[in-house]
């Protein structure tokens, strides 16, 4: 295939374009795809350019967007329309619109069935108007195309304060989406995805969401506060634009995905085109312009690899507004790889984790060729600044500074943590934990099965020890003791501190014979050691019970600490296992 563009800036562009590519268009083709991104928000003069290039190559098909700059040969086209011509020797390239919200889901379904009928269909790209019309009822349905269908779109874009419109040569459709599908023996398709943003700050959760659009609170707040609260943007008229560069961090799996608002709703709620679910995890994110670039670079170097014919980009709108000049070298080294064209979009369109979804801020490249890949290699050209213009400088230099910082805190907050939770003499579980964890076994515990013991102890006469060989010693039979208890246990059971010398540990998986040997165990043990100073050696008393069945932690509490009573009342350095509970008739 051979892909050939050209740039039309005013009326006369359209008549020079035809000609230039009909000098050069090969004699015979199986398809020709002829597409138009372009800044003009004029309908009229839009259906006049795509009525002059039906005229002229009346077996075309002809599909477009508004878009807010085009792309072509790795390089932006500002104010103009980018056409290009796409032809295929071997492969059949359709267009099918939709334009009924109505129906949207069920026309999902009727085109994927289609789709999966047509032989050898490699890929299927989508132009929708995103923010008019909500198609993932459509996208929705073609997750069930074979995986190997690349399935690739964006939506139309203005900056204008007009519809933005998706446009084929015969309609042009405010509230539409088009899919084209591209279908070959021997076509290939390949499409390479960038990212470039950082999350910073910490984790928040979304906690109320109206529909799959519109998140009303954030960790119970409305949900525009955190823009408010971090960034000191308030809803406004330029409320989405000043939150491009900022956009929610959302983590699906081990990924991150990224959602930018397209404005504010009522009590502080946030709006979306793509969809988000309570209970996500999100939080704040900023571009790293270094790393957008670095990223960029990666893909392409991917992308060369694969040896395309023909290239189509689709970057969000976001990169351009965070980049500003430097977004050229994000674009730059596809020049060196394949003929190239695309658009700046409002939300892209890719297949992610099983699903086929609408995501935010990506920069998509997709690949075409057909027949073999070129045995020779091909070398990624694009430069990386060596230096970013001045005001990117200082936001790299920012965003490293706010990273290091969030992770520094992370790191605190983690340890912050486990000390709130550890006893500090013994470094083992402290009370608050170990009856936190104790309260959730008991909760657990159902129909016995799989079964869970606890065990608890306190050593005998421990007064005795304070007061001959003084509170220091008392202390390091403390932290023996507690060793000991670690060593004796698996991996999974709780140790924990109770209370002075009086220790809990959680056995999972331990009936009460079992949690009675690796008491005995543990008795045997402590009373082997020989820490005291004269050499003298100190025991320990031991209650064993299993968790029952519905039991209270009150009643199960009784029945444990009943057991350890009477261990101490038959003589010390014993084990007693508690009865099972009595069952009232
Ligand atoms: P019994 O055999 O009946 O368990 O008698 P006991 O002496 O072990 O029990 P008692 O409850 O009378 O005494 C426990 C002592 O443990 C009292 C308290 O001063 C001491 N103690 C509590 N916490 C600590 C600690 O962190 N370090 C030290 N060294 N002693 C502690
Ligand atoms: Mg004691
Ligand atoms: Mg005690």
């Amino acid at each position: 295939m051979r892909q050939f563009s050209y740039t039309i800036r005013r009326a006369a562009d359209v008549s020079a374009c035809i000609s230039r590519f009909r000098a050069v268009a090969p004699k015979a083709y199986s398809s020709l795809l002829i597409t138009v991104f372009t800044t003009s928000v004029n309908q009229a003069q839009i259906l006049h350019l795509t009525g002059r290039l039906g005229d002229a190559f009346p077996d075309a098909a002809i599909a477009g967007c508004m878009t807010t700059d085009a792309i072509r040969h790795g390089g932006i086209n500002v104010n103009a329309a980018v056409v290009s011509f796409a032809v295929f020797e071997t492969s059949k390239v359709k267009i099918v619109t939709f334009d009924n919200p109505e129906t949207l889901a069920e026309d999902g379904k009727k085109f994927c069935a289609r789709a999966n009928r047509i032989k050898n269909l490699a890929a299927v790209g989508i132009f929708g108007t995103l923010h008019a019309l909500d198609i993932q009822p459509f996208l929705d349905h073609l997750a069930a195309l074979d995986d190997r269908v690349v399935i690739f779109g964006g939506g139309a874009n203005t900056v204008k304060n007009v519809p933005a419109c998706v446009f084929t040569k015969d309609e042009i459709m405010e509230e539409g989406l088009l899919a084209v599908t591209y279908a070959g023996p021997d076509l290939h398709v390949h499409a390479s995805l960038n990212f470039g943003w950082k999350p910073l700050g910490r984790e928040f959760t979304i906690t109320k969401m109206t529909g799959a659009h519109v998140v009303e609170e954030i960790d119970h707040q409305p949900a525009a506060k955190i823009y408010e609260q971090y960034l000191d943007i308030r809803p406004g008229k330029t409320f989405a634009r000043d939150t491009l560069a900022f956009p929610l961090f959302v983590r699906r799996g081990s990924s991150y995905i990224a959602r930018h608002t397209i404005g504010c709703g009522p009590h502080g709620s946030l709006l979306f085109i793509a969809d988000l679910y309570e209970g996500e995890t999100i939080r704040l994110a900023y571009g790293d312009p270094r790393e957008m670039i670095e990223d960029a670079k990666a893909g392409y170097a991917d992308m060369a690899e694969f040896r395309p014919e023909a290239l189509s980009i689709l970057s969000c709108y976001a990169h351009r507004m965070f980049l500003h000049g430097d977004v050229k070298f994000e674009l730059e080294p596809a020049r060196g790889i394949a003929p190239s064209q695309g658009f700046y979009s409002y939300g892209e369109i890719f297949r992610f984790a099983g699903r086929v979804g609408i995501h935010n801020m990506m920069l998509l490249t997709v690949g075409f060729r057909e027949g073999k890949k070129p045995l020779t290699p091909l070398p990624v050209r694009g430069e990386m600044p060596t230096r970013l213009k001045d005001s990117l400088l200082l936001v790299e230099r920012l965003v490293r500074f706010v990273s290091a910082t969030t992770a520094e805190l992370e790191t605190a907050n983690e340890e912050l943590n486990r000390l709130a939770r550890t006893d500090r003499l013994t470094q083992i579980s402290n009370r608050g934990e170990t009856e936190a964890i104790l309260k959730e076994a008991v909760a657990r515990a159902e129909k016995n099965d799989p079964p869970i013991s606890v065990l608890m102890l306190d050593i005998d006469n421990f007064k005795k020890i304070n007061d001959i060989y003084g509170h220091d010693v008392g202390d390091h039979v403390l932290t023996e003791t507690s060793k000991i208890l670690r060593a004796y246990v698996r991996h999974g059971d709780t140790v924990g501190r109770w209370g002075g010398e009086e220790f809990l540990l959680i056995l999972p998986n331990a009936n009460e014979t079992q949690a009675a040997q690796v008491a005995d165990r543990i008795r045997k043990a402590v009373a082997a050691l020989q820490i005291l100073p004269d050499s003298r050696t100190f025991t320990a008393s031991f209650g064993v019970a299993r968790i029952a069945s519905g039991e209270s932690f009150a009643a199960f509490y009784q029945r444990v600490d009943g057991a350890l009573y009477e261990a101490k009342h038959s003589g010390k350095n014993c084990v007693c296992v508690a009865n099972a509970p009595q069952h009232k008739k």
